[in-house]
C-alpha cells in the first residue's frame, strides 16, 4: 500500500512548451480547421490528441500541406530548408521554435563559418537533432552520448567544437565534455552548457526523488527525449524508475511494496496527465512536494504569430470599435494564461 507521493518541483511544461502550446491555440481559435502542424507540437500523446481533435493535421513534410494553409512548426526547431518551404507554401507560418533550441542552431552556423568541425551530441533521428544538424551538416558530426567519441577523428584537432541538443542526460553529457575536453586542450563549448534550465532542473529534482522514494514515476511519452532522461537519471542515482503515459500505464507490481512513490513529468507532459497518475496511485498519507528550485522562465509569442494577431486586432478595431489607439490588445496580456488553460479550452 502507497503511504505518500512525494511530488518533484519543478516538473512538467517549461517555458518552452508553455510557448508553443499557447501558440496553437492561437492558431486553431483564428484559423478554419485543418490548421497544418510540421511534427508534433511538442513530444507528448495526449497534447497532440487535444490539438488534433480541435482540428490540427500533424504532418511530416511540408508537402502534406496545402499551398496557402496556415502552418506551424514545432517547439523542437526545423532545418532551414523546412522554413524557407514552409514560409513560401503558406499564407501564415508560424515557427514556435524554442529560443534556446535556436540558440544552439546558432552555435552550430557561426562555428561551421568560422572552420570548426562540430560535434554534436544528441539522439540521431530525434527531431531536434535533425533540425540542428541541418543547419550545417557538412560541417556537424551527430555523436550519441552513449557512443562517446571513439569513432571521432577531426582532420584539425585545434578547431573542434562541441554542442548538445537541449535535453540529454546531465550526467550523459557531463561524460562526453570530459572525454572531449582531454583530447582536444583548444575545445570550443558555450560558455553556458547546451542543455536548457528546464533539463537540468527537472534532473536536479528527479535525483532528488530517487534518493528519496521507493519507486519514481516519470509521467510523458516515449518520444519525449527530456522524459526519458529523467528515467534514467532516477536509475542512475538508485530508484526504480517508471515512464507511464497515464494511469493505464502502470503496472500494479510496480508499487506492491512501496511505502513512497516519488511523482514527475517530462517537459513536455500536462497537468492533467499527472494529477490522474497520483489518484492512480491513490496515496493513503496523501502527497507531498518535494521543491528543489524554482522557475520564472517565460517566452512570449513567436515573433510571426505576434505580428499576425497584432494586425489582426488593428484591423478589428479599425472596422468595428470604438477603442482608443494603445489600449492593452490580447499580445499584452499573455502572461496572465498558461497552456495548461489552452489545453482546457480544447477540452483537453
Ligand atoms: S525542454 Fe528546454 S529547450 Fe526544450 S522546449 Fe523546453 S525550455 Fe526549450
Amino acid at each position: 500500500m502507497v503511504e505518500r507521493v512525494l511530488l518533484a518541483e519543478p516538473r512538467g511544461f517549461c517555458a518552452g512548451v508553455e510557448m508553443a502550446i499557447k501558440a496553437l491555440t492561437w492558431m486553431v481559435r483564428v484559423f478554419p480547421p485543418p490548421v497544418y502542424c510540421f511534427h508534433e507540437i511538442v513530444h507528448n500523446a495526449t497534447v497532440v490528441e487535444v490539438f488534433e481533435r480541435a482540428g490540427v493535421v500533424f504532418v511530416d513534410s511540408i508537402d502534406d500541406v496545402p499551398e496557402g494553409a496556415a502552418i506551424m512548426l514545432s517547439a523542437h526547431g526545423s532545418a532551414p530548408e523546412v522554413v524557407a518551404a514552409a514560409a513560401s507554401r503558406s499564407a501564415v507560418m508560424v515557427d514556435a521554435v524554442c529560443p534556446l533550441v535556436t540558440k544552439v542552431h546558432h552555435e552550430v552556423r557561426s562555428k561551421a563559418a568560422a572552420g570548426f568541425e562540430i560535434i554534436y551530441v544528441g539522439h540521431e533521428g530525434h527531431d531536434e537533432a535533425v533540425g540542428t544538424v541541418a543547419e550545417a551538416p557538412s560541417a556537424v558530426t551527430l555523436v550519441d552520448p552513449e557512443r562517446g567519441l571513439a569513432d571521432f577523428a577531426p582532420s584539425d584537432p585545434s578547431r573542434v567544437a562541441l554542442v548538445a541538443q537541449t535535453t540529454l542526460g546531465v550526467f550523459e553529457w557531463e561524460s562526453v565534455l570530459a572525454d572531449a575536453r582531454g583530447r582536444f586542450p583548444e575545445l570550443w563549448t558555450a560558455r553556458r552548457s547546451d542543455l536548457c534550465y528546464a533539463t537540468t532542473n527537472r534532473q536536479e529534482a528527479v535525483r532528488e526523488l530517487a534518493l528519496a522514494a521507493d519507486v519514481v514515476l516519470v509521467v510523458g511519452s516515449e518520444t519525449s527525449s527530456n522524459t526519458m532522461a529523467l528515467v534514467r537519471v532516477a536509475r542512475e542515482h538508485g530508484a526504480a524508475a517508471y515512464r507511464v503515459d497515464a494511469p493505464d500505464s502502470i503496472d500494479p507490481a510496480w508499487l506492491e511494496s512501496a511505502a513512497t512513490v516519488g511523482v514527475t513529468a517530462g517537459a513536455s507532459a500536462p497537468d492533467s496527465s499527472v494529477r490522474a497518475v497520483i489518484e492512480a496511485v491513490n496515496p493513503s498519507g496523501g502527497v507531498e512536494i518535494l521543491s528543489v528550485s524554482r522557475e520564472s522562465e517565460y517566452f512570449p509569442p513567436p515573433p510571426q504569430l505576434r505580428a499576425f494577431l497584432s494586425a489582426l486586432q488593428a484591423a478589428v478595431e479599425a472596422g468595428v470599435s470604438a477603442r482608443h489607439p494603445g489600449r492593452p490588445g490580447p499580445l499584452d496580456d499573455d502572461r496572465s494564461w498558461g497552456a495548461t488553460e489552452a489545453l482546457r479550452m480544447l477540452g483537453g
